[in-house]
């Protein structure tokens, strides 16, 4: 994500680099490179320009600051008027003060409004509030199943009553089943089209003087980029909305639309989409967008996810098992789960600073080997997966891995030297065999 944002905002710091002091003219050429790297972007034009104004006034106005280079100064500036732009800090979720707490879902079709919903409802299952999700788009074939097959996955229940029905009834119809259930948040998906349409808006603004929303959501597919400002701007003057949810930041996506909303609308982006998967959501924040638009990498965002993810208890039984020379394939296995939980490995890697260089192909390489390997270790019984020596003693076990994974027998055999060698290595580390390593054991 932004990769090419912040390519070129890297060489805007590079023209300020070695400059005694921040002056008018360095400035200019920086504030070039920042504008044109914007625009490239695909930020709006009037966003941009704004955008460039604040930073000339604090960059021209500031002191030199002793032991910063004017470079790392005028990073700072740049990075502090991001973080403005984007709202400064992470705008909660709307919570009524008597429940339910309704949340409409506004946008284009295929932005990836249905997903978002489901969500956010997984979302704030794990908050231990309670969702019911009603499915009123009548129009796209489909939808309302999407929804209710989304519901099933994640144990959320959601309020249909069929294609034929009017939507706005539904709206109010699953709202008022909300109430009767005691639900916590009732989140309403609504019908998008493939453009912005008068009956679309006309629907939805029937649909929220009904139901009163204690938050309407804009959900805006990154990948749209310079349309996102255009898109946030009707749907807020005709609807108005309280926040938006930013869509497949995982993708190939420029930094333009992230820019664009707040400034338009006034309102914040609460929500990022990180992928297809339902736990793909992450809370946006501000400050880390804007330290990976400067290319900075995302290292808090990863260290929440992680942290999320694993159990500390875990950690700890597993350090144990490492030490002890127990580690099997059956830890492996959920230790390559966990990393996949956190989402594909690209956008994992992503989020680490140096590692955003790495190539799509090289991504795509890694996934395929975890994926692998993964197979592998599925074809394995439990007492070998226990017992990883019954498979170097024996190659007809290994064969049989092999053809039930539909990995080559040479596969299956580099997996089992790997792993039986991966294993002496972490015992060692584990036992401070390693020079620096000593410490290592309680997690
Ligand atoms: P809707 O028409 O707005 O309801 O869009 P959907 O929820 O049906 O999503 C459209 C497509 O985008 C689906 O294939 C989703 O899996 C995909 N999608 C949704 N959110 C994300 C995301 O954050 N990242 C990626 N990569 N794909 C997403």
């Amino acid at each position: 994500m932004f990769e090419a944002l912040s390519e070129s905002l890297e060489s805007a710091w590079k023209s300020l680099r070695g400059q005694a002091k921040i002056s008018e003219s360095n400035i200019q050429e920086a504030l070039r490179d920042v504008r044109r790297s914007l625009l490239e972007a695909d930020a709006n034009l009037q966003v941009v320009k704004d955008f460039i104004e604040e930073v000339r006034e604090t960059a021209l106005g500031a002191e030199v600051i002793k032991g910063v280079s004017p470079d790392q100064q005028f990073i700072k500036i740049v990075n502090d008027e991001l973080i403005k732009v984007m709202g400064e800090t992470n705008a909660p979720l709307a919570e009524a003060n008597k429940a339910p707490t309704v949340i409409l879902m506004a946008g284009l079709q295929g932005t990836g409004k249905t997903t978002a919903t489901a969500k956010l409802a997984l979302h704030l299952r794990k908050q231990e509030r309670s969702a019911l999700l009603v499915a009123t788009d009548v129009y796209r074939p489909a939808a309302i199943d999407q929804l209710v097959t989304l519901g099933k996955q994640i144990n959320v229940p959601v309020f249909e009553i069929g294609a034929d029905a009017n939507p706005v009834e539904i709206a109010r119809q699953g709202l008022a089943a909300a109430r009767e259930q005691n639900v916590d948040t009732v989140i309403i998906d609504t019908a998008g089209r493939l453009q912005i349409d008068p009956e679309m808006m006309g629907e939805l603004a029937t649909i929220k003087k009904t139901v009163k929303p204690d938050e309407v959501l804009l959900v805006v597919d990154a990948m749209t980029g310079q349309e996102a400002a255009n898109l946030t701007r009707t749907f807020h003057e005709e609807i108005g909305i309280t926040g938006a949810i930013l869509t497949k930041m995982d993708g190939d996506t420029r930094g333009g639309a992230a820019l664009s909303i707040r400034q338009i609308s006034g309102q914040p982006i609460k929500f990022i989409g990180v992928g297809e998967k339902v736990e793909a959501l992450q809370p946006f924040y501000p400050e880390r967008m804007a330290s990976r638009i400067l290319g900075m990498g995302d290292v808090l965002s990863l260290v929440e996810k992680a942290q999320e993810e694993f159990d500390i208890a875990d950690a700890e039984k597993m350090t144990q098992k490492i030490m002890e020379a127990q580690f099997d394939f059956s830890d492996f296995l959920k230790q390559m789960r966990l990393l996949k939980n956190m989402g594909s490995l690209g956008g994992v890697m992503k989020m680490i600073p140096g590692m955003n260089k790495l190539s799509s192909s090289q991504l795509e390489e890694g996934e395929g080997k975890l994926k692998q390997t993964e197979a592998m270790i599925g074809s394995m019984t439990q007492a070998e997966r226990k017992d990883p020596d019954l498979l170097s003693s024996s190659p007809s076990r290994r064969r049989r891995i092999a053809k039930g994974s539909g990995y080559s027998l040479n596969d299956v055999s580099k997996l089992v030297t790997d792993f039986q060698r991966m294993r002496t290595m972490m015992q060692q580390m584990g036992q401070g065999q390693m020079p620096g390593m000593g410490g290592m054991g309680g997690g």
